[in-house]
């Protein structure tokens, strides 16, 4: 029997969310576990979320290690009804760094898992779901090549970042970025002071004109570092999570505020 009305869709993490929208259209209700300016990395899920998986036809996660709690989740909302779909299933992780959906390259197959796995729920708008998923796919496409035209503005030896948290390594590899240094290893563990010392000397040799925090931690470090370190400007990028503003509040914009802020850090 065909589902009354929009297919209940659920993400694990709200940067997620537009691959679904962008394939599903008006066919698909979405929503995230993670809540929009909270960290997966160290979240605790709630009861709201057993309620949101017991109804969900379709749950789109990560993978890589990202969400550690969600097993625990599934066990307690027993959703015998709702598929499965790991994005980043397929695609090559490095080390256990789990940010692949921060290459848009990656992220069209995200976007085409999450294609397949709607025609399995809802064969009868097959047509739509391709049709959509590749009309997105070169939004995509777009989007790489303007990040790309961004960063090759800057010179080479000046395309260096320091991040508050690793999620960047995809985006850099895709682009000719560095990350030289990172502000917490693992999101959550403040840096030892030999490590935290370590990447202030980085930042100064390397003459680095801006570190970034991001808005769902706090900037505490960040200033910190950048106070050491001589450097003025403080930053957020968005990458965990979309924000809740228009100019970050889906995948792509997200990634054309992120790449803005980055090439202007350093021209
Ligand atoms: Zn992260």
């Amino acid at each position: 029997m065909p589902a009354k009305g929009p297919i209940a869709v659920v993400t694990t993490i709200s940067t997620l969310n537009s691959f679904v929208q962008g394939v599903g259209g008006n066919l698909v209700r979405v929503q995230s576990l993670v809540p929009v300016g909270a960290s997966p990395e160290t979240y605790q899920p709630t009861p709201q979320n057993v309620a949101m998986l017991s109804n969900a036809r379709l749950l789109v996660e990560n993978g890589a290690g990202l969400e550690t709690w969600l097993q625990g989740l599934l066990d307690n909302a027993g959703a015998s009804n709702m598929k499965p779909v790991v994005g980043s299933q397929g695609l090559p992780v490095i080390g256990h760094n789990p940010h692949l959906w921060m290459d848009p390259q990656y992220a069209k197959h995200y976007v085409e898992r999450i294609r397949d796995a709607l025609i399995l729920i809802d064969p009868a708008h097959r047509a739509e779901y391709r049709h959509n998923a590749a009309a997105y796919n070169r939004r995509l496409d777009a989007l790489t090549a303007w990040i790309r035209s961004q960063v090759d503005s800057v010179p080479r030896s000046r395309r260096v970042l320091i991040v508050f948290h690793n999620a960047w390594q995809y985006y850099d590899n895709r682009f000719g970025i560095t990350t030289l240094g990172i502000i917490e290893e693992a999101p959550g563990q403040e840096p030892n002071p030999h490590d935290f010392g370590h990447t202030i000397d980085l930042a100064k040799e390397h003459h680095v004109r801006a570190i970034f925090g991001e808005p769902e931690y706090s900037p505490k470090l960040a200033e910190s570092l950048a106070h050491d370190a001589g450097i003025s400007v403080v930053e957020n990028l968005y990458d965990d999570s979309i924000g809740a503003d228009p100019q970050v509040n889906n995948y792509i914009s997200m990634l054309q505020y992120d790449t803005r802020e980055i090439v202007r850090s350093m021209q």
